[in-house]
């Protein structure tokens, strides 16, 4: 099956969307992009896209810092996605990736007088991490980066450097994910998730102030907790030491899901295994972004893929 994307203001075959070498964002990192899913319902063979628009609305919101012009509204982003979604015909999770960057071939490190541009494509994506099992994790070598260097609430391509170096160690050393502490030394989050403690039965979680991107799966476990099971989420600083000492840990994202944290530097988190507090929050959530529940679907976007390619 031959897949597309949108490229240079037009749907192509991705094998066509190639960027030139001197391209001022693949030497400096100077991106900023989203990760959204397309989760496929089986039954109804239909895709349900969730939360399109508050992605969209981030990647405007990163881009501003990186003084990066998007030539699309988000209202026209959100079309795009939708099409590119049908015209690619696939059947199974996808994960679409926008991005805007700066697109000039000019040699010289800087943010302004430079080209914009935009782009998406699709790829297949199943699970991330092990929603299952759980995840087997270790604090992190590598300290989450500071506002005042790269920062984190957008989200910028550079800045992944930051989380690809904590993972790869985290991998190396026999762990399925990073936690990363911030220059305060405060748990700030995963290389690609936000993390939640349970504790006393109520759900901690980093403030925004630590270092973290604002996740949409994070906003929205947050609203589900208190609206269906009437739990709060306290925002407030995190110290290592609490995680040792948590009833329950669980990350967020786009790519992991709800994925229990059972294990942290070698101490079983709780009892070791799933909790209930992240088991019933990760059964309504799968709920929710396969369009299960009725009563969440104006979180999702529904796609009926076309049969015929065009
Ligand atoms: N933190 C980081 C560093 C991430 O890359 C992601 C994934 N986008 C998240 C948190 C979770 O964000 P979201 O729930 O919006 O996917």
């Amino acid at each position: 099956m031959g897949t597309y994307a949108f490229f240079k203001g037009k749907f192509v075959p991705l094998e066509e969307a190639k960027i030139g070498i001197i391209t001022h964002a693949f030497n400096y990192g100077t991106a900023c992009f989203e990760g959204i899913r397309a989760n496929w319902n089986k039954e109804q063979e239909k895709f349900y896209v969730f939360r399109i628009r508050e992605h969209l609305e981030r990647l405007e919101q990163s881009c501003r810092i990186l003084k990066i012009k998007l030539p699309h509204s988000v209202a026209e982003m959100e079309k795009l996605v939708v099409q590119l979604v049908e015209r690619c015909g696939y059947r199974e999770d996808v994960y679409v990736r926008p991005m805007g960057y700066k697109s000039s071939e000019i040699v010289g490190v800087k943010l302004h007088g430079l080209e914009d541009d935009f782009l998406l494509f699709v790829v297949p994506f199943g699970p991330y991490l092990d929603v299952e099992k759980g995840a087997r994790c270790c604090i992190s070598s590598w300290r989450r980066i500071d506002d005042n260097m790269i920062p984190p609430r957008g989200k910028i391509t550079g800045l992944y450097v930051n989380s690809a170096l904590a993972k790869t160690e985290a991998n190396e050393n026999g762990f399925d994910e990073a936690i990363m502490l911030n220059s305060d030394g405060h748990v700030s989050e995963g290389s690609g998730e936000n993390i939640f403690v349970v504790k006393d039965g109520a759900l901690l979680t980093p403030p925004p102030t630590d270092n973290i991107l604002l996740g949409i799966t994070r906003a929205t476990i947050m609203e589900l907790a208190r609206t269906e099971f009437g739990i709060d989420t306290v925002e407030r600083c995190i110290d290592r030491s609490e995680l040792y000492l948590a009833e329950e840990v669980f990350m967020t994202g786009t790519a992991a899901h709800v994925t229990p944290v059972v294990e942290i530097d070698r101490r079983p988190v709780g009892k070791g295994g799933v909790g209930p507090i992240t088991h019933k929050l990760q059964k309504l959530y799968f709920d929710v972004i396969f369009g299960r529940s009725r009563k969440h679907l104006s979180w999702s976007t529904v796609i009926s893929p076309r049969l015929v390619k065009v």
